[in-house]
């Protein structure tokens, strides 16, 4: 069989989120969202979490064969059965046109039935990776192996660098799998089906564009609904689709008796096109304010496995971090930073570097403050002697956040209070991050793993410092000009 015939378990999964999606994966719309950097980066950390997982079957038989070449994988896994090997990783079967490959294939002697064991990079199970398993689970079996149980392998949050012994759970899930498997099969074989036919099918958006997983084809698929809509209020979750199926998601169809008080106020301000601002409310809440005040913010790693000693999968660490100073409302901004450019533990430096930039008193702005409090937490928790002097900074964080939630509302907004969201449309296009070599955390996450992993040129090392730097000040300098707005609202 050709590979243009078989459906793998990728697009089987991508027909089981929606069947259209899966019509696009074979024939592409005109308007497709690509993958981003950052969607690269958790591929290829998934796949590090899956070579790791290997390391707990030593000997294993390693099917070593491109993705896109199954009929090599087929082969070489029917071989490596017949010559009795007892793990085999990348394990492929095919059964009619459906095609798997399974994770680690197990098996205690060449006489047991066979365990399946899917390596998730979560720290949990999760209802997703049920049909997953299930899929490769009866197509193995249909392709005539016995398949005694179905295991999900996935990181243990609490096992901490350096002693990742225990780095990995297992999870039996040979139940649910049992349970799944009948309706999934007359799944399967309507999408197989619709594969062959080559028909579009009629599926309306819904909730399923972006659960399980983000649909590429949002920007083909969505583009009859209006901007702005029901999805534009600020937190309106599963309510917009209630407008939708009542055609009613337009802004001017929508009765303001359906709404909380904050979906009213950006309703109002749709409809008008004219901005809130509750000055009084913004005074209140910046009373306590004092000076001087800081403006700080952090770029974090959280890699699924630890890098660092004393961290837990997923922990977040601080790299980088910017923060600009107002002594006073006429004196000139000042600022200091601090980048890790290497591969060593960057939190020593990080903490040194803001208790010596940060004075013992003044507020500490940072924008949705939980972020870096919880950052600075665990620096006290890691550096005992420097645990006073950093939970007094984590003590005095005040966050511009609520206050412009609760007391400000734009129409470009788009019920986002986010920092990207509010800074361009309060303070106009000088605060704009679409042009910059670094546009958001993640990236600056994956640059950073760039910065510390790869052997760069030196002029490509140099623009990539300069750019993280760029992108962590433009943060802090825009939470800068925000306040500011904020302060002469409130005047
Ligand atoms: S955007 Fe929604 S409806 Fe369109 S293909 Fe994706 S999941 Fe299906």
């Amino acid at each position: 069989m050709n590979n243009a015939s078989f459906l793998s378990k990728t697009k089987l999964m991508s027909g089981l989120q929606c069947a259209k999606k899966l019509y696009f994966d074979f024939r592409p719309p005109n308007i497709v969202t690509m993958p981003s950097p950052n969607t690269k980066y958790h591929f290829d950390e998934g796949r590090e979490v899956g070579q790791r997982a290997q390391k707990e079957f030593p000997g294993g038989t390693f099917i070593d064969v491109n993705y896109w070449d199954y009929n090599t994988a087929l082969a070489l896994t029917e071989e490596a059965i017949k010559n009795g090997a007892l793990t085999i990783f990348e394990a492929a079967f095919a059964y009619e046109n459906f095609f798997a490959r399974i994770d680690i294939l197990h098996r205690g002697t060449k006489f047991s039935p066979w365990q399946i064991i899917e390596v998730k990079k979560t720290t949990s199970v999760k209802d997703v990776h049920i049909p997953d398993v299930a899929i490769q689970s009866w197509i193995a079996r249909n392709s005539g192996i016995i398949v005694e149980t179905e295991w999900l392998m996935f990181l243990n949050n609490r096992s901490v660098a350096p002693h990742l012994e225990e780095l990995f759970l297992k999870e039996n899930v040979s139940e649910q799998v049992r349970k799944l498997t009948p309706a999934l099969e007359k799944q399967l074989r309507e999408l197989s089906q619709m594969a062959k036919k080559g028909e579009e099918p009629k599926v309306d958006i819904g909730p399923h564009c972006s659960e399980p997983y983000q649909c590429p084809f949002k920007r083909h698929c969505w583009s009859h609904v209006q901007v702005p809509s029901a999805f534009d209020l600020p937190r309106i979750g599963k309510k917009a689709w209630e407008f939708y199926e009542l055609g009613r998601e337009d802004i001017h169809l929508i009765d303001e008796t359906e709404l909380n008080s904050k979906q009213k106020r950006a309703l109002d301000v749709h409809k008008t096109g004219k901005r809130f601002v509750d000055k009084k409310a913004i005074s209140k809440a910046m009373k306590n304010w004092s000076w001087p005040i800081y403006f700080l913010d952090f770029e974090t790693i959280n890699p699924a496995i630890p890098i660092f000693d004393g961290t837990h999968p997923y922990e977040q660490v601080p790299f980088q971090f910017s923060c600009h100073v107002l002594m006073d409302s006429k004196t000139e901004l000042k600022h200091f930073e601090y980048l890790q450019k290497d591969s060593n533990d960057p939190r020593e430096p990080i903490a040194e570097a803001l208790i010596n930039g940060i004075g013992p008193v003044g507020s500490v702005v940072a924008y949705n403050k939980k972020f870096e409090e919880g950052v600075l937490k665990r620096l006290a928790e890691r550096f005992p002697s420097r645990r006073e002097q950093l939970l007094g900074i984590a003590s005095r964080l005040v966050d511009p956040w609520p206050i412009i939630e609760s007391a400000v509302y734009d129409k470009n907004f788009f019920g986002s209070f986010s920092l990207k969201s509010v800074a361009p449309a309060l303070l106009g296009p000088a605060i704009n991050y679409s042009t910059m070599a670094i546009s958001d955390g993640s990236q600056a996450s994956t640059s950073f793993m760039a910065l510390i992993k790869n052997k760069l040129h030196p002029k490509a090392r140099a623009l990539l410092i300069e750019a993280m730097l760029d992108y962590c000040r433009q943060d802090t300098l825009a939470t800068v000009e925000l306040v500011n707005w904020l302060f002469k609202e409130a005047a």
